[in-house]
């Protein structure tokens, strides 16, 4: 098998689906599903592994790299440089990190318009984008 660049894994239908690819994702999704918060690719690979799932390291990389530009996972850069990777639903909306287990949690967008609005009006400055983060502790750790 040789390795190709990730693409969007969405054209060449025709010779037929990559089957193999298609069956690690679900499973690479079913593990960031299950783990509800930010992994590098080497904890999700590990947490694989601890499942018998048998895909490498080096497909993970590319799993994820095909999902994040499908826009199924965020990222975020973590402090040692490393990127980690969230499972995350589509379109605008905002994070409920906990401090203490990791948890995220999908929150949508209410107050932040009445914010742009506010600023537009007090500062004369035009909001283009805005990203959220809440932290605190979650049901299960508060
Ligand atoms: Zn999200
Ligand atoms: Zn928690
Ligand atoms: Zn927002």
């Amino acid at each position: 098998m040789t390795a190709r660049p990730a693409g969007p894994g969405v054209s060449a239908d025709a010779s037929g689906p990559p089957r193999r690819l298609t069956r690690q994702r679900r499973v690479l999704i079913a593990a960031l599903r299950a783990a509800r918060r930010y992994l590098t690719a080497r904890e999700l690979h590990r947490r694989l592994l601890s499942k018998q799932a048998r895909i490498g390291l080096a497909t993970v990389y590319r799993t994820l790299d095909v999902l994040r530009h499908s826009g199924e996972v965020s990222t975020r850069l973590e402090p040692d440089g490393q990127v980690s990777y969230l499972l995350c639903r589509r379109g605008h909306h905002h994070h409920a990190v906990c401090t203490n287990c990791g948890r995220v949690d999908d929150v949508p967008c209410r107050t932040m318009p009445a914010y742009a609005k506010l600023l537009g009006h007090d500062l004369r400055f035009h909001v283009t984008g805005h990203q959220v983060e809440f932290y605190g502790l979650c049901a299960r750790c508060s």
